[in-house]
């Protein structure tokens, strides 16, 4: 099961459908080199998966020390 909170961006919990990047690892361009941002396609991806595990009013926060699920987040905001 991903873990949202593991990784520097809460999307690298997925891999990405656009250009093939596993889990935990950066998108990279059809060159080979590092994409600047992530493919909108693996945000999408990833925000299915997130409301499959954690419902849809949870939401990830960004704390000093990393990220964490809110459970509630989308609830209040
Ligand atoms: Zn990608």
């Amino acid at each position: 099961m991903p873990d949202f909170t593991i990784h520097r961006h809460p999307v690298l919990a997925v891999a990405c459908p656009d250009c093939g990047s596993a889990a935990g690892t950066w998108c990279r361009r059809p060159s080979g080199h590092r994409a600047a941002d992530l493919h909108r396609a693996r945000g999408i991806e990833a925000d299915r998966v997130f409301i499959d595990q954690h419902g849809p009013d949870a939401s990830i926060i960004r704390l000093a020390t990393g990220w964490q699920v809110d459970p509630r987040g989308r609830a209040r905001d």
